[in-house]
């Protein structure tokens, strides 16, 4: 009967959403956070603002500054996304000051597409993949009187190209419609506050639409919105994770692609991360609750796979701080788990600690996976399964500590997982009005209920990589309670 219920409910907000394509999660609304031209006060407002509300964005990069290239890199691998926007930005005469090189009357598309091509291999250096998607200069597409849209198309230079004329009617449009060589988007400027960036995303959430937001300078540059109005919006967009999904534009495309059956373009087969796409080329996919996820292969006498940077539960951060972790968010195409995910905060206490993940980050509920399974068909036996829990006093470890490395063990026969967990003040602050506020009644265990998370979900999917499911062992340092074992049953 309940079932029935949640069924009608479901229809009925297909039916009020004009089409039956569904959001990840059932989100009301895809949103997609875009901004143009490479300036730098993106890489001093925007980014920072995003990366605390846990947000993803999309950056159309043309005129990139020397004194950028490292920033961008960096933005590139903490999993924003990066995209073509040409060399030089060409645009109409009159559109605004430019040298007469740079106006489109003195192009030609296939010089628009020479342009987009050399841009890719800027943006291969910076982020390492062989695929990008394309914003439009301007929304202008005739060059030298014709038009180079189609052209850019055929080429298959670019997987993707958004414009920038999104209507109110757009946002009606069933998302599985969209070419996705004409993605919409909307520019937004000040006087433009908060509360209009707001509007456009509550329109899309009633309609089941996409939004897509186009920003030039935030705080600086031009055509910009205020830093404050910008933060605002992003904070409000992370308050409401349940009717928004935030994602980049290759993700929604991706989404999109996946659910109408489309594979030519894109061919989103790249990995969300942005690292060692080369390295993970021929690596082992395993398919678990919240998407595909591609490792790497080690050869040799008692060869294993090994599958990194696994997320277990939803990014903690903004309004997830100080609570019990949530699902994690699914994604489409194939996730590259070849890297280990960021650690938790945390001061380096022990000298005797040797990470290998590449940061430190409130958002670090990750796991590591180590099988001697083939994974290429149905397993001949499911194999026992080892959790292993970081010591380090709940002040400091990680998952990626070389001393727990699971190679030598599954050469032995054995799966072997390594799981982060919330450490020190974001692991264990308990307080009066945080335990008012949670549904246990209770604070201060987080760090805990990660842990518990993550055997769940060893629960969950370790078949996927060979492992027996009823034959778990959990081992660990101080910091990994031996109840856990109860726990997670
Ligand atoms: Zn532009």
């Amino acid at each position: 009967m309940r079932w029935h219920l949640a069924m009608a409910v479901l229809i009925a907000q297909q039916a009020a959403a004009g089409h039956s394509m569904a959001w990840p999660n059932g989100a009301h609304a895809a949103i997609v956070l875009t901004y143009d031209d490479a300036v730098s006060s993106q890489l001093d407002n925007a980014i920072p603002a995003l990366d605390s509300a846990g947000l993803k964005g999309t950056f159309f990069l043309s005129n990139v500054r020397q004194a950028d290239v490292e920033r961008w890199k960096a933005v590139a691998a903490s999993g924003h996304e990066l995209a073509n926007h040409t060399l030089n930005h060409p645009c109409l005469a009159g559109t605004f000051e430019m040298p007469p090189r740079q106006q489109l009357e003195h192009y030609t598309p296939e010089s628009v597409l020479q342009e987009v091509g050399q841009q890719n291999v800027l943006l291969t250096a910076l982020d390492g993949r062989q695929e990008h998607g394309f914003a439009v200069p301007c929304g202008q597409t005739l060059a030298g009187g014709r038009d180079y849209l189609e052209p850019l198309r055929r080429s298959k230079l670019v997987t993707y190209s958004r414009s920038v004329d999104e209507t109110d009617d757009d946002l009606q449009r069933d998302p599985s419609s969209l070419d996705l060589m004409r993605l919409p988007g909307r520019g937004f400027t000040s006087p433009a506050g908060a509360a209009q960036l707001i509007e456009f995303a509550e329109k899309a959430a009633k309609a089941g639409g996409l939004a897509v937001y186009v920003f030039h300078g935030v705080g600086g540059d031009y055509l910009s919105v205020t830093a404050l109005d910008h933060s605002r919006f992003v904070d409000w967009l992370a308050a409401h994770r349940q009717t928004y999904w935030v994602a980049t534009m290759r993700d929604v495309v991706g989404w999109i692609a996946e659910r109408s059956g489309r594979t030519a373009v894109p061919r989103n087969e790249k990995p969300d991360r942005a690292v060692a796409p080369v390295k993970a080329a021929g690596g082992p996919i395993v398919t678990v609750e919240s998407g595909k996820l591609k490792g790497v292969a080690e050869t040799g006498a008692s060869p294993i796979r090994i599958f990194r940077g696994i997320p277990f539960a939803a990014p903690p951060v903004a309004d997830l701080r100080w609570r019990e972790p949530q699902p994690a968010v699914p994604w489409s195409g194939i996730r590259q788990a070849t890297e280990f995910g960021s650690r938790c905060m945390q001061q380096p206490l022990f000298s005797d600690m040797m990470f290998r993940s590449a940061a430190v980050s409130e958002d670090c509920l990750y796991l590591n996976v180590w099988t001697p399974a083939k994974l290429d068909g149905a397993p001949h036996r499911k194999l026992p399964v080892l959790v292993y829990v970081y010591g380090g006093g709940f002040m400091a470890g990680d998952s990626s500590e070389k001393r727990y490395d699971g190679a030598a063990l599954a050469k032995r026969g054995i799966v072997v997982v390594t799981m982060n967990y919330r450490l020190g003040v974001f692991g264990f602050f308990a307080h009066p009005e945080l335990t008012a506020s949670s549904p246990h009644h209770a604070s201060g265990n987080y760090g805990l209920l990660d842990q518990v998370a993550a055997l769940a979900w060893v629960k969950r999917n370790i078949g996927a990589f060979g492992g027996d499911p009823g034959h778990i062992t959990i081992g660990g340092g101080a910091g990994s309670p031996g109840r856990l074992g109860k726990a997670a049953r």
